[in-house]
């Protein structure tokens, strides 16, 4: 059965239908008062404490940045971290990355194969479509960030 690809959190990022990275960014508002951008996406109001406030619009955020830190997971979290006990622990990898032109950071899951051996803070790095997770009819979406110029 085909698996329906559905976004982890809606308006996060922008949708893809395959594992193509052209065109895929992550989304996030920015105020029209004061030029604060945020993410995750504030809609309600402009965080800034100076600003009066002005309308906040969608705005894609860089597709590139650098590693500002990174770590792995080895080992499973304790409750209430929600997992299968009986599957076998998958290690991941953490990056956090602060974008190109926001400078503010971000952070996502390295893609499949690559791991903190493969990083270095500084790396330049780019945001593509991932999937976190699928069950039985979706293919749950997310965003990874890979080193440029990698294909993983
Ligand atoms: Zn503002």
């Amino acid at each position: 059965m085909e698996r329906t690809r559905k976004p982890v959190v809606h308006g996060w990022f922008t949708q893809t239908t395959g594992s193509a990275a052209e065109g895929f960014r992550l989304l996030g508002t920015k105020c029209g008062g004061c030029g604060a951008v945020f993410f995750p996406r504030e809609d309600a109001f402009c965080r800034n404490p100076g600003c009066a406030g002005g309308d906040l619009t969608e705005v894609p955020l860089s597709p590139r940045g650098r590693v500002w830190s990174y770590t792995d997971g080895r080992y499973r979290p304790p409750a209430p971290y929600v997992s299968d006990p009986e599957a076998p622990w998958e290690p991941y990898t953490l990056v956090a990355v602060e974008l190109e032109a926001e400078r503010m950071v971000v952070l996502g899951q390295a893609a499949p194969g690559i791991g903190a051996a493969d990083l270095a803070v500084g790396m330049e790095m780019e945001v593509v479509p991932g999937v976190l997770n699928e069950d039985a009819g979706t293919t749950w979406t997310t965003w990874h960030f890979r080193p440029v110029g990698v294909d993983a």
